[in-house]
């Protein structure tokens, strides 16, 4: 039978198996298998040649009980309502599984960037805000960038909010260019996140860090940074990196900051110098120490999971691992730090970002890298307890430490 590759029915899934482990009755888990709040909303717009073009967006507001909701919004021709209740799902663990005061939201809009002007995607973004306005704010709901949105439309963003409610108010949304209230910090934050995890899994597996090889699938922001900061940090050994055209593999290692821009010149890490080519299914099986999928989402299924040889898996992306899949590398004994965790850096430097911004006092970078540390290790090591102590995987492990602080929250304030 194929698997769910439904994004969230997958969350469904994950979240009943976590209710099921914490002998949370049917109860609870209504309370939480749908967002709290779902918004639809076209927007209309005047393109550069004069029509009018009418887009569909959502935003989902997940859960609220630890704090106002937090998560990006997407661009992208393929967006779907059911992709964004499951990221916004996603968002509400993650917050609570490195337990920063937030809830999980996310949005998306239905449209192609990469064919839109800077003047098309302005609009675009203005008209958006204005249409969810009343529903998001500072101490509500704040949204950030997520695939195919930057700083840039960050800042249209803040501006049309400020805009509409006749108040400053830079805490409505993080992500923002650094002269308009972004924090030091953003760019790398959740490669940070990711390779402080790893570092953390390899101490606790007893893998030597320095010398590690290491294969990352996907180049862009996640997958670079890890690869510099594992070589940077620790000497580990990057011997193969992909993106959407494939992969490069090179059993010396390869120099991840000449991958850069060879990418940036070439469009592709295909054809760097001193690399043979591999394609994206063969990264994922390569013999490694540790393994990055820092793409897509179920790459990792139950066709090639017993195939996977990593014996950390870091997962920077969103969803690399199905289900099925996770319960062959827990069983073939594959150390998966699962996403909401791993890739949990980047919403923690954007809780600093809301910080910063209600107190209107900025701290140093040196000071942003030493409280994500402390945040993710703690989270870490919060996870594989759990793990430990119920002989669960860490995906299940961190769903249970998630939801169990969510429940907490809801019991506490009487909702359930
Ligand atoms: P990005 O767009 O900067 O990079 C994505 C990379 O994946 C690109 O190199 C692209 O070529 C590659 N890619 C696309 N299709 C591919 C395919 N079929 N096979 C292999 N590679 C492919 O995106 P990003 O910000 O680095 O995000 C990557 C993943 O990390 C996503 O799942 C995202 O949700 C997750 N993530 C990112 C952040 C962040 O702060 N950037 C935070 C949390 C999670």
């Amino acid at each position: 039978m194929a698997e769910e590759l439904n994004p969230f029915k997958i969350a469904q899934q994950q979240l009943r198996m976590a209710c099921d482990k914490l002998g949370y009755g049917s109860e609870i888990y209504e309370a939480l298998c749908e967002p709290q709040r779902f918004l639809t909303v076209r927007l209309t717009i005047k393109m550069d040649d004069g029509t009018k073009k009418t887009f569909t967006a959502f935003r989902a507001q997940y859960n609220n009980a630890r704090g106002p909701c937090k998560g990006g919004i997407r661009y992208h021709p393929e967006e779907t309502a059911d992709t964004v209740k499951a990221l916004s799902a996603w968002m509400t663990w993650k917050t609570a599984c490195v337990d920063i005061p937030l809830g999980g939201g996310k949005g998306g809009i239905i449209c192609d960037p990469k064919t839109m002007s800077q003047g098309e995607l302005e609009r675009l973004s203005r008209v958006y805000i204005r249409a969810i306005a009343e529903y998001i704010g500072p101490d509500i709901d704040v949204p950030a960038p997520d695939v195919y949105t930057n700083p840039q439309i960050m800042a249209w963003m803040m501006d049309e909010y400020e805009t509409v409610v006749r108040h400053k108010a830079p805490g409505i949304i993080t992500g923002k260019p650094l002269i308009v209230g972004g924090s030091e910090g953003r760019g790398d934050a959740t490669a940070r996140g990711t390779v402080y995890c790893i570092r953390e899994a390899a101490k606790r597996l007893g893998i030597e860090i320095k010398d590690a090889t290491v294969a990352i699938q996907g180049y862009g922001n996640a997958g670079s940074f890890c690869a510099t900061l594992m070589k940077d940090f620790y000497g580990a050994k990057i011997v193969a990196v992909s993106d959407s055209r494939g992969g490069v593999y090179s059993a010396d290692g390869l120099d991840p900051y000449e991958a850069i821009d060879f990418k940036a010149k070439m469009r592709t890490v295909v054809g760097l110098p001193g690399t043979e080519k591999i394609s994206n299914a063969e990264l994922l099986e390569l013999d490694v120490d540790i393994l990055i999928p820092a793409a897509l989402e179920n790459v990792i299924t139950g066709e090639n999971a017993s195939n996977v040889k990593g014996k950390v898996i870091g997962e920077a992306a969103n969803g690399p691992t199905t289900p099925e899949a996770d319960d062959i590398l827990h069983r073939n004994k594959r150390f998966v730090i699962p996403d909401f965790l791993c890739n949990a850096g980047g919403v923690t430097v954007s809780y600093f970002e809301q910080v910063q911004n209600a107190y209107m006092f900025y701290w140093p970078l040196d000071e942003v890298y030493e409280r994500l540390d402390k945040i993710m290790t703690k989270a870490f090591h919060a996870v594989v307890d759990m793990a430990e102590k119920h002989n669960v995987n860490n995906r299940i492990a961190a769903y249970m430490v998630a939801v169990e602080r969510v429940v907490e929250a809801m019991k506490i304030r009487g909702w359930l």
